[in-house]
């Protein structure tokens, strides 16, 4: 028997539901979105210490000082990226990899970075362990990953001042590109839009808070 914290069970699925209807009533209204987050069972992504939070719509510490982000911002952030089955999708900062997790369970061909080895490893073995097919990357995100792209879609899970150019240049003319912009304190959630080589087009779409996002990597534990 594998340990309780690594099985989906129907409680889970109960509480998943909850929190669905919870998101709805906050205005989320993308159906695939929604499914998404009914199936990927978030708690399989949470320290054994916070399981029973799982379904709360919070965020939560994961190794490393890092955090799992809230459901409410997974479902704002993935919405605007307007998801299609079989876009190619990069992602900076995977964390506990849920968020990559959803958008696999979208369809999505979706490359991941992390800056800190202890999360890349472990979140690769959560996705491997739940089916989800994902390529992780070891590595600093602020130069993405050129040699898999151009993407239909880029999305940042960590606060930045600045977007680096380097991933602008990594979207599609057409692609959409979302990140949270703004000091340490909160961030305005941005959308990018790519209209043309040398176009973009920007839009704000509420206040977040984000763990930061750094240069360089991290080896130990
Ligand atoms: N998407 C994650 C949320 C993780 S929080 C999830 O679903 O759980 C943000 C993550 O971004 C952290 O794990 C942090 O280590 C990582 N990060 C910060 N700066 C980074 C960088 N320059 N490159 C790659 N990852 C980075």
């Amino acid at each position: 028997m594998p340990p309780l914290q690594m099985t989906d069970n129907f409680e889970a699925k109960g509480k998943r539901k909850n929190l669905v209807r919870e998101l709805r009533q906050k205005g989320i209204t993308d159906e695939e979105v929604l499914r998404a987050i009914d199936i990927v069972p978030r708690h399989l992504f949470m320290d054994p210490a916070f399981l029973s939070h799982a379904y709360v719509d919070k965020a939560f510490p994961i190794a490393s000082g890092q955090t799992i982000s809230q459901p409410y911002t997974v479902a704002v952030q993935t919405s605007l990226l307007k998801v299609k089955k079989r876009d190619k999708i990069l992602e900076i900062g995977t964390g506990s990899g849920y968020q990559a997790a959803i958008l696999a369970e979208m369809g999505a061909k979706v490359y991941t970075i992390e800056r800190f080895r202890e999360l890349y490893l472990k979140a690769q073995a959560t996705l491997t362990s739940l089916g989800y097919s994902a390529d992780f990357f070891y590595g600093d995100g602020h130069v993405g990953k050129p040699q898999y792209g151009p993407y239909d879609e880029i999305l940042i899970t960590a606060a930045t001042n600045e977007i680096p150019s380097g991933l602008l240049n990594q979207l599609k003319i057409g692609g959409r590109l979302v990140v949270p912009l703004g000091d340490n304190n909160s961030q305005i959630m941005t959308l990018v839009q790519r209209t043309g080589e040398d176009a973009f087009e920007y839009s704000s779409h509420g206040l977040f808070v984000f763990v930061p996002m750094l240069k360089g990597t991290v080896n130990g534990k």
